[in-house]
């Protein structure tokens, strides 16, 4: 199925039907939690011809699945586990990704390894990188990005001027790839809903329905409208990530799957702060330090620390900051400082508790469970993954559906917008002719919608006053804001600046100068008033100020408690016991 073809939107219409489909008829499964893991178990599910419903609490991606480091990766680290399972199933889905899936969402990416120990530190890099480079071959594809090389440090340094001449010996570089992380669950959600799967943000999961031990359903409240609803399911899936004990919880059920929180933050800072024409990566003394390029920005992660405080809100303090800093400038020669940073975030890794006290060292791998009947779980794993995930928790929900179900072919479903990418970036400069656009903007357009371009390009013809840029944010066409609310499920002021676009990150002014203008662009498809454009651009400021304030403070319990003192435009119910 293309765009030309009719890709499922996800714009208010939809989801009312959606809620209301969700409560007239008993599905054959229903989804909480709409991250990747649940938007992907929706399209699994969805594409082997089960009837599926998704219930999101809050927005689209807004948990860990918009706050990671945004790579497609097998994790070299893993590699020095000796995980070479893991690493090999994650760059065969990389190569899928890249080639099949997602070619318009998803890219190859440079990084430079600098040596910093003379003699054995080169063979030693040299040889993980040719494993590497190898277990990224996989069946009737080709690895989908260049291999690595060795540089001598004078052309590591022509590769990257910013690094410190003194700060090591050599290098050696090595592709990966990187994605848009919540434009590419969205994505995943518009083709599921392509597909048949009913899908709502914005629907928090409160409770269960139970026939005895059986699992026949969940409770939903609506958050925009304050209703209850039952959703009936012959299984039901929980794919909530950190709040996979929640739900657990829930259902009254002793735990087999435990998560815990482990905290990530990431800078982002001007491009013109480092100059390079590659991304960097560091060994730190737990983990790994990113330099990742983004657009016309570099973000640079990450931190790894224990996490029980707010968990939709996870705050970054001063300590943080600072740690992140402290390392990048360990190599480069002319040092960032806290005025060069532009966004920060902090997301939570769902990991899998029990194995260590170190979180980083705890497992990145999945875990698949049936507590009781009519429920399975799915919690671990890492984004690049998700596709995998997914496939083995549809595999349990059809166990535990006892009828046939068809195996999983969502390694052969490109994404909405995939089909036809190619030819049309092919003719990007004919299409800016037509449309009037510069070809820069046809690129950026092309690299987040893919042929469902011209569902963006049709709203420039029928109002050419979208044509023109965010005042304040003008990466980004007017339209963009339009087309985030009519086709892909965005509802709020934060949806659209912080997931839709990342102009909260990627800007000084963390959004607020385009908020107006933004929730004005909305106010027409969303049916807001005055008053609630005031209210949704009031809840945006009073954010980015809590946010900004709790990256002042020292410890991660300040930061917490300043960021919770900014409300959520809709409060999310406490959950009620069963
Ligand atoms: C800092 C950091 C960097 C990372 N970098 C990478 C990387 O570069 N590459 C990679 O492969 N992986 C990376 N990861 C891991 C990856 O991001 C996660 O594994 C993945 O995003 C988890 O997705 P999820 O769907 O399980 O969880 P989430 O995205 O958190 O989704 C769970 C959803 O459930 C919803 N929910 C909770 N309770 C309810 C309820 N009662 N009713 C309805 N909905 C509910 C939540 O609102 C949430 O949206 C990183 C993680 C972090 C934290």
């Amino acid at each position: 199925m293309t765009a030309r073809m009719g890709t499922a939107r996800l714009g208010p219409a939809e989801r009312s039907a959606a809620l209301e489909q969700m409560g007239s008829a008993e599905l054959d499964v229903v989804v909480i939690g709409g991250g990747i893991v649940g938007a992907g178990v929706a399209l699994d599910a969805a594409t082997r011809g089960l009837s599926v419903g998704l219930l999101e609490a809050r927005d689209f991606a807004s948990g860990t699945s918009s706050r990671s480091s945004k790579l497609i990766h097998g994790g070299l680290r893993y590699l020095e586990q000796l995980n070479f399972d893991l690493v090999r199933e994650a760059l065969q889905e990389r190569a899928l990704l890249l080639q099949r899936i997602a070619p318009h969402l998803v890219r190859p990416v440079p990084f430079l390894f600098p040596l910093t120990h003379l003699g054995w530190e080169r063979p030693y890099v040299g040889a993980g990188l040719v494993m590497y480079d190898s277990l990224g071959f996989s069946f009737g594809f080709t690895r989908g990005v260049p291999g690595h090389r060795h540089l001598s440090r004078r052309r590591a340094l022509r590769l990257a001027p910013a690094l410190r001449r003194t700060a090591f010996s050599g290098a050696v570089q090595y592709w990966d790839a990187q994605v848009d992380d919540a434009r590419y669950v969205m994505t995943v959600l518009r083709t599921a809903a392509t597909y048949g799967a009913q899908v709502a943000s914005r629907a928090q999961v409160v409770g269960f329905l139970r026939e005895g031990e059986r699992v026949t359903g969940v409770r939903v409240r609506d958050l925009e409208a304050g209703a209850e609803l039952e959703v009936r399911a012959r299984q039901v899936v929980n794919a909530t990530g950190v709040w996979t004990d929640d739900i657990q919880e829930l259902v009254g059920g002793r735990g087999q799957i435990h998560v815990r929180a482990s905290k990530g933050v990431h800078l982002v800072v001007p491009r013109d702060r480092i100059h390079s024409l590659t991304g960097i990566i560091l060994r730190t003394e737990k983990s790994v330090l990113f330099v990742i390029p983004w657009g016309r920005h570099w973000i640079i992660g990450t931190t790894d620390t224990r996490w029980d405080l707010d968990r939709a809100h996870p705050a970054a303090s001063r300590a943080d900051i600072d740690y992140v800093l402290e390392h990048v400038n360990a190599v480069l020669s002319v040092p960032l400082t806290r005025d060069d940073v532009e966004g920060v975030y902090a997301g939570l890794r769902p990991l899998l508790s029990g194995e260590s006290e170190e979180t980083s060292k705890l497992s990145r791998e999945h875990v698949v469970a049936h507590p009781v009947p009519g429920l399975v779980m799915i919690a671990g794993g890492k984004y690049t993954t998700y596709r995998v995930m997914a496939r083995d928790a549809v595999d349990a929900v059809a166990h535990g559906l006892d009828q046939r179900v068809p195996p999983s072919c969502t390694d052969r479903v490109p994404l909405a917008g995939a089909e036809g990418y190619q030819a049309l970036w092919n003719s990007r400069h004919r299409m800016a002719q037509s449309s009037g656009l510069h070809v820069a903007r046809i690129e950026h357009l092309l690299q987040r919608y893919g042929s469902m371009i011209d569902e963006v390009l049709v709203l420039i013809e029928r109002d050419p006053s979208l044509a023109r840029p965010l005042t304040g944010a003008d990466d980004h066409l007017r339209a963009e804001i339009v087309y985030a609310v009519t086709h892909e499920g965005a509802r709020h002021l934060n949806d659209v600046l912080t997931r839709r676009t990342h102009v909260s990150i990627e800007t000084f002014h963390r959004g607020l100068a385009v908020a107006e203008e933004a929730a004005e662009l909305m106010a027409g498809p969303l049916g807001w008033d005055g008053e609630q454009i005031k209210r949704e651009v009031e809840y945006y400021t009073k954010r980015v100020e809590a946010e900004r304030l709790s990256q002042e403070q020292d410890t991660d319990h300040e930061a917490d408690a300043i960021r919770l003192g900014a409300p959520e435009i809709v409060p999310v119910a406490t959950p009620d016991p069963v």
